[in-house]
């Protein structure tokens, strides 16, 4: 049987507990017994030689090794944060949490003290910090106040492979700053063998590896594909837990949030319907908006006899590694942003990995013994359908944000900026166009002094500008609400299978009063407000109390920014016309008419899209459906759907951005009769709600 861990293991598993369990060790020793057990541990002299020797230093290693949590605190252990901080990004803010916690547990400090994180709306450090994890966001953020760095003495930019949008520009500027501060150590961390682009990036920087510890991962394809992968997901996991004699926990790759709370939901009821006549099955969700309580569930040893079924996104393909996985489901999909510069389009898709991503998935079963990985796609898919690479983020993404900080930087020619794989051209001119449109840069491409107010918002352009527009229509708190629910990463309301009816109910008491979705979050907020944020308020309204808690969190940061760069709290809550007109000056470029046919077309590019089922107005959209609406975002499942919409008037577009719609683009055809069909073509339209 393959699957019997050898003997030499066995024994050195034994010594280890035996060591752990010791008595007379205290918590932290045992902490320290098993950092000097990381593979990066006997590298530790050779790797902070290299680091004193060279100012730029790409390290490479297998996931798991202990770049993230233990080469930080080599740096600071030899006296680095004596000089500085010691940073470390991430792409993910689930890692730069878990990561940070981590290492103050195994520092025996408070999380927040010496170490601590920073991210989007949540700032976790204090004085005293000297290890640093951040989002790479975060990152980009510090520039625009500290543009050298300065209060950093090392900087390390993990999870390099992943190559997302913020690490990408990161790269540029960091590298930058290592030309002219010969006091700064810049360590590129990457868990895969790319890293002689790296290198040859950083002006052919040092390569240092970490030599992994691997078992054999046994792959097994699936003979046929499978028409629902959730399905086969679930099926799969329950197969192994029944049939694999060797424990070990079970680690399923899925694409989403939803998805991973259905997958939980069905696993949860088959395990019941099995009863005592199966071992105990631990089902473990981890996704970014997951309470921090929730996520450390995942890295807690799994009891003796039962077995853990862990169920996240690409977060656990290497950012996060969750010791005692022996079986990988991996159902070769995740959820990709995916954009099309000519349209402006933006979307979420659902899509295939890369042949290097699934190959990271499985390595995730071979940690610490040898493993299984079962793909629920065929070999011949894997050969031939999937890419060697997943295309860096930044050729594939809108570039507004980005571009509006690096003009904020004092980066004007973007063109020419030092980019590792650029963007194509076209990406880099729709963001330059969108944002004159949005008044953030002039004819001549400078930032003007309301693209320097936009840049201090942690947001996307078109919501800065959403909230800075609204002091023109005095709905400034309103606004500021609706972006911080709509900023809060998680389903607002709460709809439990069993009671379906009464949460819809509830749902939509809040969009009495119009104003679609937009309004009927602020209602949410505001009613919570007036019940004093009670947590019962939010039980007896179908609403999620934690998404509540975050959107008065962000709330709150906003407010603070709207004061410093001088915009005051104006409030109109009854004019929901101030409100729509606020959103659509941000969202102008997300708007959609209704079609002589029924559905709704974007109005720029006429791509046909429809409500998403989700919506307040999914239901009398179908009846009497708005004429124009601004849209928050388009996710694409089995149609293009717009999530978040609100109704809105024709003429306003020709109002408010009338260097972007013609009035011909913009006219309503309101003497024109709409032909009969109209109902019943939408009512068919409508999609299923799901
Ligand atoms: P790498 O960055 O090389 O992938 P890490 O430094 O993230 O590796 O992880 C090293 C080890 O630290 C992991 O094998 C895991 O056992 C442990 N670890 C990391 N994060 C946590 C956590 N939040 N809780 C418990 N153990 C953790
Ligand atoms: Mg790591």
């Amino acid at each position: 049987d393959a699957a019997a861990a050898p003997p030499a293991l066995s024994a050195a598993k034994a010594a280890v507990r035996a060591e752990l369990e010791a008595e007379h060790l205290s918590a932290h020793e045992k902490l320290l017994a098993v950092r000097r057990r990381l593979p990066v541990y006997p590298y530790r002299e050779e790797f902070l030689a290299a680091v004193k020797e060279h100012n730029v230093l790409v390290v490479v290693g297998e996931t798991g090794s202990g770049k993230t949590t233990q080469l930080p605190q080599y740096l600071h252990e030899v006296g680095y944060t004596k000089l500085g901080m010691v940073g470390c990004t991430q792409p993910r803010r689930v890692a730069a949490m878990s990561v940070a916690a981590r290492v103050s547990q195994e520092m025996g400090v408070k999380l927040g003290q010496e170490v601590g994180y920073s991210i989007r709306f949540e700032d976790c450090t204090s004085e005293s910090t000297v290890i640093k994890y951040m989002t790479d966001g975060m990152l980009l953020r510090e520039l625009l106040t500290e543009p050298d760095l300065k209060s950093y003495s090392c900087m390390m930019i993990d999870e390099a492979h992943e190559r997302t949008l913020h690490t990408d520009v990161l790269f540029g500027l960091v590298k930058d700053i290592s030309r002219f501060r010969d006091d700064f150590k810049l360590v590129i961390s990457s868990a895969t063998l790319d890293a002689e682009k790296f290198s040859r990036f950083f002006d052919d920087a040092q390569i240092f590896i970490f030599p992994g510890r691997m078992y054999p991962v046994d792959i097994l394809y699936t003979k046929a594909p499978e028409a629902d992968y959730l399905d086969a997901a679930v099926v799969t996991v329950l197969q192994i837990h029944v049939t694999q004699k060797v424990p070990g926990d079970i680690l399923v790759f899925l694409t989403g949030q939803e998805e991973i709370e259905t997958c939980a939901e069905i696993l949860a009821q088959r395990t019941r319907g099995l009863g005592s006549r199966i071992r105990e099955l631990l089902i473990c969700p981890i996704y970014a908006s997951l309470p921090s309580e929730q996520q450390a569930k995942i890295f807690e040893p799994t009891p003796p006899g039962a077995r853990k079924v862990v169920l996240g996104t690409n977060i656990a393909e290497t950012s996060l590694t969750i010791d005692g996985i022996c079986y990988v489901v991996d159902t070769g999909f995740c959820k990709q942003k995916s954009y099309n510069p000519r349209s402006g389009m933006e979307s979420l898709i659902v899509t295939p990995i890369s042949k290097a991503a699934s190959r990271q998935r499985s390595g995730r079963a071979g940690r610490t013994q040898p493993g299984k990985c079962f793909r629920l796609f065929t070999a011949w898919s894997f050969a031939h359908e999937l890419e060697d690479n997943t295309v860096p983020e930044i050729q594939r993404t809108n570039m507004g944000n980005v571009v509006l900080m690096l003009k904020s930087l004092g980066i004007h020619d973007l063109l020419h900026f030092d980019f590792m794989d650029p963007p194509p051209p076209e990406a880099l001119i729709r963001a330059l166009e969108q944002l004159y449109a949005l008044g953030a840069l002039n004819d001549r491409g400078e930032l003007t002094k309301q693209g320097r107010r936009m840049a201090e918002f942690p947001l996307d352009p078109m919501m800065s500008k959403a909230v800075i527009a609204a002091e023109k229509y005095g709905c400034v708190a309103e606004v500021v609400t609706i972006c911080a629910m709509l900023s809060c990463g998680n389903a607002v309301f709460y709809r439990p299978k069993d009671k379906a009816v009464h949460a819809d109910n509830a749902k939509q008491n809040f969009a009495r009063g119009g104003g679609g979705d937009h309004a009927a979050l602020l209602r949410v907020y505001d009613d919570w407000a007036d019940a004093n944020y009670s947590t019962q308020w939010c039980y007896e309204n179908y609403v999620q109390v934690r998404s509540l808690n975050r959107a008065r969190d962000i709330r709150e940061q906003l407010e603070g920014l709207c004061e410093r760069v001088e915009i005051e709290m104006t409030s109109n809550p009854g004019d929901i016309d101030a409100i729509a007109k606020a959103i659509t000056s941000g969202y102008f470029y997300h708007t959609a008419k209704l079609s002589r046919s029924g559905d709704y077309r974007t109005v720029k590019h006429q791509h046909t899209v429809y409500i998403h089922p989700s919506s307040v107005l999914a239901k009398t959209a179908a009846e009497d459906p708005p004429r124009w609406l601004s849209y928050f975002e388009l996710a694409f499942t089995t149609k293009e759907y717009m999530r978040m919409v609100i109704p809105i008037k024709g003429e306003w577009l020709a109002e408010i951005a009338p260097h972007y719609y013609s009035t011909k683009e913009v006219e309503d055809a309101r003497t024109k009769k709409m032909p009969k069909v109209v109902g019943a073509a939408s009512t068919a339209q409508r999609p299923a709600a799901s």
